[in-house]
């Protein structure tokens, strides 16, 4: 798949009944990709309502069939796009039916991708194993948008073929059931901004492994600091990371580097004289004493004292940074010159002088009579 963000839009809604089989609905559905600047869009058509996929008005038939692929023209002047809809997506080359089968038997019927990719053989579709797990990993945003398009018209009723139907049915609910209950955990996150699998857990009624499982394909990102406690969505952090790719939400920490080691390892580096075990507490709110010894003994960063004070710097800047945090770090002994000797001598001389000015003062000797203070001083 492209870079690019590919987004989904489904026309209209997909009428499903008791007596719609999965294959009817794949088989009605048509693709056109719409290039954007910042995102591609797949506009999903349904074969017997065909829009313009720009503007929704009317189309027209135009040109030849090629291929059986026909092109169409749309009926409003100022518009008048021209595109030709495919039964198969972008950069695919099996039609939606198929893929949908193949998934049937890997995700319902539980067969190995190596097996699928054998049965399909037989029956004329030849995709590699890897290219099945490939269709998994594309057809999961169109899948969730048709879901999303479904609309539900089940009566109860009974016939022969029910059978087959429910076991059709059983698959696009399944399907529907899975994606229902990630698209509820993302949008809570989302308005949460972060949460705890505890709160999910009580929130949804589904185990912590379960909701693991339905987060599988979802980047999360676990807190740096109380103990990996709290949960967000990997792209709330990058929205709100700050340039060393950290966010913090009251006394929470996440960083975009996801764990707390690489997060320190990033500050150390990008650090301008180093870090100190203060400069990181203070900064991601935690002490993460034994992370620093087991990267110092990973050799991810290295450690310099400046006094009692241990500082640590990059491996590869250390020498800079060094130079740096010496300019910063208060000195620790004073080389005193004769100059410095004489000024706090004088200094101290004064303060005496005062004190025993005070204390004669004191036991009453008049203020005039100053010849005692100075035999007194030269005494000292
Ligand atoms: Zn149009």
């Amino acid at each position: 798949m492209d870079q690019k963000k590919m987004k989904v839009k489904v026309y209209d809604k997909i009428i499903l009944t008791n007596d719609t089989f999965m294959e009817e609905i794949v088989d009605k559905l048509l693709f056109v990709k719409l290039k954007g600047d910042k995102e591609d869009t797949i506009f999903v058509l349904q074969k017997d309502n065909i829009v313009c996929p720009k503007c929704e008005s009317d189309v027209k038939p135009c040109g030849s069939q090629v291929g059986g692929k026909r092109m169409y023209k749309c009926k409003k002047d100022c518009c008048g796009y021209r595109f030709t809809p495919s039964e198969t997506l972008p950069k695919m080359r099996h039609s939606i039916k198929e893929v949908v089968k193949g998934l049937r038997y890997y995700k319902e019927d539980k067969i190995s991708l190596l097996d699928v990719s054998d049965i399909l053989r037989d029956e004329k579709v030849f995709i590699s194993y890897n290219g099945i797990w490939k269709w998994d990993k594309i057809t999961t945003n169109i899948l969730k948008a048709l879901i999303n398009a479904f609309e539900f018209q089940i009566e109860k009723e009974k016939n022969e073929t029910k059978q087959i139907k429910d076991k059709d049915l059983k698959f696009l609910v399944k399907n529907i059931k899975f994606l229902v209950i990630h698209n509820k955990l993302i949008n809570y996150m989302l308005q949460k901004k972060m949460t705890t699998w505890k709160q999910l857990e009580e929130k949804f009624g589904i185990s912590k492994s379960t909701l693991m499982r339905r987060l599988q394909t979802t980047e999360l990102i676990r807190s740096i600091n109380c103990n990996k406690k709290y949960l967000t969505l990997k792209e709330i952090v990058e929205k709100n990371a700050n340039e060393n790719g950290i966010w913090r939400a009251d006394n929470v920490v996440f960083s975009t580097l996801g764990t707390l080691n690489s997060t320190i390892v990033n500050l150390v580096e990008k650090s301008e004289s180093g870090m100190s075990m203060v400069d990181i507490k203070n900064y991601l709110n935690t002490s993460p004493k034994q992370n620093v010894v087991d990267l110092l003994e990973e050799e991810k960063i290295t450690c310099n004292k400046f006094g009692h004070k241990h500082v640590y710097f990059s491996l590869t800047k250390s020498e800079e940074q060094i130079k740096s945090r010496i300019n910063i770090e208060p000195k620790c002994t004073i080389k005193l010159d004769a100059k410095d000797v004489k000024f706090a001598a004088q200094k101290v001389g004064e303060r005496v002088r005062n004190i025993v000015k005070d204390a004669i003062e004191h036991v009453g000797i008049k203020e005039g009579d100053i010849s005692i203070v100075d035999v007194l001083m030269e005494m000292y």
